[in-house]
């Protein structure tokens, strides 16, 4: 017997290896975004590379709790792996939880 889909691999199940830095940071190899297999970088990132002249590379992904996506500077090619604080929503949702259990119990 013969099962469909049996051999598909469940590839977001898989654990946090899969949060590899694709980020290679080089000096002696030109800026490139290769993105999602891998993107060159500076070593060090340079006074242009604020959050404004920084832009969102692929997607945002989320694994375990944590959302992040790649950041790269326009001007100058350095790249960041950026983690957005996730822990926010979370509070709110327990605080919201919490002022509901109050309201039960009265
Ligand atoms: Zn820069």
């Amino acid at each position: 017997m013969k099962r469909i889909g049996s051999n598909l691999r469940p590839a977001d199940q898989k654990p946090k290896r899969n949060i590899k830095n694709i980020i290679v940071y080089k000096d002696d190899e030109k800026p490139s975004n290769e993105y999602p297999k891998r993107i060159v970088s500076p070593v060090t990132p340079k006074t242009c590379c604020t959050d404004d002249n920084r832009e969102l590379v692929g997607q945002v992904k989320e694994i375990d709790g944590f959302k992040f996506c790649y950041k790269i500077c326009v001007e100058c090619g350095h790249a960041v792996r950026y983690f957005y604080p996730a822990i926010e929503t979370n509070d709110e949702a327990v605080r919201e939880y919490r002022a509901w259990k109050r309201y039960m119990t009265q």
